[in-house]
């Protein structure tokens, strides 16, 4: 078997494409603009690239954006107050605080402070409640765990009664994208670094969903044949052969893989644009359903 390699970039496209000719008509017809704020406290590169990307995105699409910089060492009292601002701003229906914050700034305080109806990245404890309970519908379902189900139902639209196996547990990829498979009907197994036989676990899987931060952790003989592999990872390598100086890998071991697998993500091109694109529909979804 040879993995069909699940093109991220070519199915974010089509979102876009999509966002963009929703929002043409619906401005056309006499609609507001959708309005998405970013927040970006600190220098750190990655981060500055992630938003550098969104906001580029939304130009694309036709999207307003409006870009926030503050300085590493801002107080929880001045994030507050712009937070307040843009909660109460018509212009803005989503609103993006980059993670992670600094060190300073309690992260789940600053979440809890967005307007549930502009929290496009679906992070707001009230909607991160509403996707763990049976029968309430999040307004929004955060980003990359929305783009990871798009990226499974190309290969596989139906997953109810799938054995999947997420490995990582955090509050944005992990956990998240567990309860979305669960809500899908997939019977979901999470796994941690406390997790005992990681590899025979993820041997179960006829989903595996791998968002850990460590480069090529799956090896080829942790993956069920026939199995479709979603890795998440973003890692940077030291390369100095490389322009950049390093390499972006993922999570899991792809060249050994995609002999054994039925689908598999590259990094990049996999889920990494997914997470933009849903990012766009969100803000989308926001002005559509909210607007003032
Ligand atoms: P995190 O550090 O918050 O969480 C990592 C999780 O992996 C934890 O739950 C931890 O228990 C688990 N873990 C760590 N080492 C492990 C091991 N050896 N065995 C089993 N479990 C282990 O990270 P995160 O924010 O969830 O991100 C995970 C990865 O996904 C990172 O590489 C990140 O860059 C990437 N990411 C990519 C996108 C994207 O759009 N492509 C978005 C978010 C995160």
């Amino acid at each position: 078997m040879t993995a069909l390699i699940i093109d991220g970039k070519k199915i974010a496209e089509g979102i876009h494409q999509e966002v963009a000719d929703t929002i043409r008509k619906r401005t056309a017809a006499g609609y507001p603009v959708p309005g998405l704020a970013t927040v970006l406290i600190g220098e750190d590169p990655a981060s500055q690239i992630y938003v550098r990307n969104k906001i580029r995105t939304c130009e694309k699409l036709g999207i307003h954006s409006v870009a926030y910089t503050l300085p590493a060492d801002t107080t929880l009292k001045t994030l507050e107050e712009l937070i307040n601002f843009l909660n109460a701003a018509p212009d803005i229906h989503g609103i993006l605080v980059q993670l992670p914050l600094p060190e300073q700034i309690d992260e789940y305080r600053v979440l809890s402070l967005i307007n549930p109806q502009k929290d496009v990245d679906g992070f707001q404890p009230i909607n991160a409640g509403m996707l763990s309970r049976k029968n309430s519908t999040p307004w929004f379902i955060p980003c990359t765990p929305a783009g990871i189900l798009k990226l499974i139902q190309s290969v596989e639209p139906e997953i109810a009664g799938m054995e999947a196996v997420v490995i990582g547990r955090s509050s944005i990829v992990g956990m998240p994208t567990a309860q979305l498979l669960c809500r899908n009907n997939a019977t979901v197994t999470i796994c941690h670094t406390q997790t005992r036989q990681l590899a025979e676990v993820c041997r179960r899987a006829d989903l595996l969903v791998v968002a850990v931060g460590h480069s090529k952790l799956v090896k080829a003989d942790w993956v069920k044949p026939g199995a479709i592999v979603i890795d998440v990872g973003q890692n940077r390598v030291e390369d100095a052969s490389a322009d950049k100086g390093y390499v972006l890998t993922g999570d899991t071991d792809f060249d050994a893989i995609v002999p054994i697998a039925r689908a598999i993500t590259p990094v990049p091109g996999g889920v990494g644009p997914m997470t933009i694109a849903m990012l766009m529909r969100n803000t989308l979804s926001a002005a559509i359903k909210f607007s003032v």
